[in-house]
């Protein structure tokens, strides 16, 4: 059985169209299948079209937070509601053409384990191509494979969902961390459709805490970047002070007091900065030792 998961949040108009699109392609292709809503702690009638689709349809399921936890925890919910020998993960507002998910579903049957889905094209403003571009150079750094364009749009087997629900940590990034476990994969291209109805979600302030908590769950290397930097002001600070020794041995007095201040300000800076960097560093062992849940059920449709 494939089971597809859909995060939503603030969907209301959407909610009947992906329940209907999914069901009917599903029929057609002659799929079993179970399609399981996670209602995001919407602020509208979302929860109510959810409901309402799950007595339509008998293979519509779906669950309400207490609260918005984001789509991760929500993706996360649905995961581990899954009955599914597989499951894909499917945006509310359609803008991931649901078609793909028969083709995913082929090459599941083929043995792969994730199929990943690739967006050709990027919508949004370009601003926030700008931006999603730069995020992803960085992260496929740091997960050390290609995460340009890739997206919540995937299909995973039973082991790699199971592997998945394992992992301890509260800071999961489902995009890196289907290529971190490791199972055998494909990659299937798709295009982005515009959103038809409602709005996105993401703004500059989101976009910006998204990348920053994805990158710091994902890799310590900012905590090294600081002693390289701190090296290299070390280096300069020799430098400058063989500098200084040369001209008073030749007779001149060591001036620029502007220098100093600068040099006060520089230092100052970084030692400020790196402990920022600590801090936040602190701050998510913090949460993760907290240990509180991903996200708390309000409601489910099938109790
Ligand atoms: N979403 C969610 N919780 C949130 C934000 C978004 O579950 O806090 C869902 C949303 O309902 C949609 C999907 O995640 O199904 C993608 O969101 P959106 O379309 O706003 O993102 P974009 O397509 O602009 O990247
Ligand atoms: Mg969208």
């Amino acid at each position: 059985m494939l089971s597809i998961i859909i995060p939503a949040y603030n969907e209301e108009l959407n909610v009947s169209l992906a329940a209907e699109a999914v069901t009917s392609l599903m029929k057609s292709n002659l799929i079993e299948s179970e399609i399981i809503f996670v209602d995001d702690g919407s602020k509208d009638k979302t929860y109510d079209e959810i409901c309402k689709m799950a007595k339509a349809f008998d293979n519509v399921r779906g669950m309400s937070f207490s609260r918005n936890f984001g789509k991760e925890a929500a993706i996360f919910a649905g995961l581990e509601n899954a009955k599914g020998d597989c499951a894909a993960v499917l945006d509310c507002d359609l803008q991931f053409p649901p078609e793909k998910i028969i083709e995913m579903y082929t090459l599941w049957q083929e043995g792969y384990e994730v199929v990943e889905g690739v967006k050709t094209n990027q919508n949004g403003s370009l601003m926030y191509k700008l931006f999603a571009k730069s995020f992803y150079k960085i992260m496929s750094k740091f997960v050390g494979c290609d995460m340009q364009e890739t997206s919540d749009f995937k299909l995973i087997d039973r082991k790699v969902i199971d592997a998945l629900l394992s992992l301890p940590e509260r800071n999961t990034f489902f995009r890196a961390l289907s290529f971190w476990s490791g199972f055998k994969s494909t990659k299937l291209e798709f295009k982005v459709e515009d959103r038809v109805n409602g709005k996105s979600k993401w703004d500059l302030s989101k976009l910006t805490k998204y990348a920053v908590t994805n990158i710091t769950s994902f890799t310590t290397a900012p905590l090294q970047a600081i002693t390289v930097f701190g090296l290299i002001l070390l280096c300069f600070m020799f430098v400058l002070a063989i500098e200084t020794l040369v001209r008073y041995l030749c007779g001149y007095n060591a001036e620029g007091f502007t220098t100093v201040i600068l040099l006060l300000l520089l230092i100052g800076g970084s030692i400020m900065m790196a402990l920022g960097i600590i801090g936040y560093y602190i701050a998510r062992i913090y949460e993760e030792v907290k240990g509180r849940p991903k996200y708390i059920i309000s409601k489910k449709t099938d109790e």
